[in-house]
């Protein structure tokens, strides 16, 4: 391991990946991304690979639409192939609430070019034959959303940093770093010592640990979310299908499994990953009155990952007051991983002082203490 860098990243999940990727791109290559676990140990190496343009805000959906342009691309920029699917996002509206939400989210979709349409229940039938549609108003479907695998993106991402000369370690976990007044001297690990004036964070669930060892408090909460995996049928289910009634997601994956999670309103804050029956149930029953042939499907495996929540469900991005070079980029919640490609480019334009994106400042941790809060209300699963 090399014992000094421009630059350490903290966490080696997509977010990071997804930075030393840019910079590495971008010709700067004195970076090391230090990981406690293996590759895609956090919640990059759990989630549901939902990638989706459906958004609220027009920055978001442009975000995103940058995001999509960077996974189609990224089989052929990394060489590994990220099974990519733009089978599009189904949502369900089940009362009068969400369906007028619906109806504004698509009209700011559509100006930024998102071609998302309003559907009747009957029209969602035919995209997904044997949908149940009882009790469900309206839909809104965008047939350009998709899932992917989320763990070639990972490998993709560090192989291409590590041959352009970024150093990506894993099973290296920082357990301090040094500073000096305001400046950061060095990051400390269970492998040695790295001597270095700027750290990002991006350590998902772990984000706020770090903080501490500078003496940054972070709002941030670490919440268990579960999803399932069932035993591989023949290719039916095109779209990703997600109830906002109570936060229920599936897709089918590209070798046929169908997999899927339920939001949990009685989850408590928790560095918790154990299964629980009360998922199993919870997410079976939800399924099966979406699909009732999905009850002949048999269950395969289920596990758990973190959402690293924020207060007002947008991340923290950009400086901090008490400490120069301590950048923030985490609180990514359930919807990291699809934004990855787009905010890592981002972040690395901005380190590199590229481009000014204003996301930085606005996203910054200051804006709890400044009480810029706007909350981010199209949050699933
Ligand atoms: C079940 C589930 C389903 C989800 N579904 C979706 C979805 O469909 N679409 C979507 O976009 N997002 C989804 N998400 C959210 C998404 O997975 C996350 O937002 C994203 O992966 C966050 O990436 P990250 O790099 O910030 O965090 P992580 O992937 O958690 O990476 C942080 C890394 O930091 C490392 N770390 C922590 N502390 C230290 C330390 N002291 N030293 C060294 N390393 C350290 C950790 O080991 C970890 O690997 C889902 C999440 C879960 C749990």
């Amino acid at each position: 391991m090399r014992d000094r860098a421009d630059l350490v990243i903290i966490g080696g999940g997509i977010i990071g990946l997804s930075l030393a990727y840019h910079l590495a791109r971008m010709g700067f290559t004195e970076v090391a991304v230090l990981e406690q676990g293996y590759m895609c140990f956090g919640a990059s190496g759990r989630n549901g690979g939902g990638v989706r343009q459906q958004w609220t805000t027009e920055e978001n959906i442009r975000l995103m639409k940058d995001s999509v342009r960077m996974f189609r691309a990224m089989a052929a920029e990394t060489g590994y192939n990220i099974w990519f699917r733009q089978g599009g996002y189904l949502f369900l509206a089940r009362d009068e609430e969400t369906a007028g939400y619906l109806e504004r989210s698509i009209k700011v979709q559509n100006k930024v070019g998102v071609p998302t349409k309003l559907i009747q229940p009957n029209k969602a039938k035919k995209i997904v034959p044997g949908l149940n549609i009882d009790g469900v108003k309206v839909c809104a479907y965008n047939s350009t959303d998709g899932v992917l695998f989320p763990w070639p993106a990972l490998w993709g991402m560090a192989k291409v940093a590590q041959d352009l000369g970024v150093e990506v370690n894993t099973f290296t976990r920082v357990t301090d770093i040094e500073r000096q007044g305001r400046e950061i001297v060095k990051v400390i690990t269970d492998r040695g010592s790295i001597a270095t004036n700027r750290v990002v964070n991006a350590a998902g669930a772990w984000s706020v640990q770090i903080g501490k060892m500078l003496g940054v408090e972070l709002p941030n909460k670490p919440y268990r979310h579960e999803i399932l995996v069932c035993e591989p049928v023949k290719p039916f289910l095109n779209p990703m299908v997600s109830d906002l009634s109570d936060g229920t997601y599936f897709s089918q994956t590209m070798r046929g499994e169908i997999l899927g999670g339920i939001s949990d309103p009685l989850e408590p804050s928790s560095m918790e990953t154990k299964a629980s029956f009360r998922f199993l149930n919870r997410m079976c029953r939800s399924m099966v009155r979406l699909m009732p042939e999905l009850s002949h499907v048999r269950v395969m495996r289920q596990w758990a990952g973190y959402y690293d929540e924020t207060p007002d469900g947008h991340p923290i991005i950009g400086r901090v007051d008490e400490v120069d070079g301590f950048i923030q980029l985490h609180g990514f919640g359930g919807h990291g991983f699809m934004m990855a490609p787009a905010v890592g480019k981002m972040a690395a334009e901005w380190l590199l002082r590229k481009t000014d994106h204003n996301w930085f400042s606005k996203y910054d941790l200051g804006r709890f203490a400044r009480g810029e809060v706007e909350k981010e209300t199209f949050v699933i699963g």
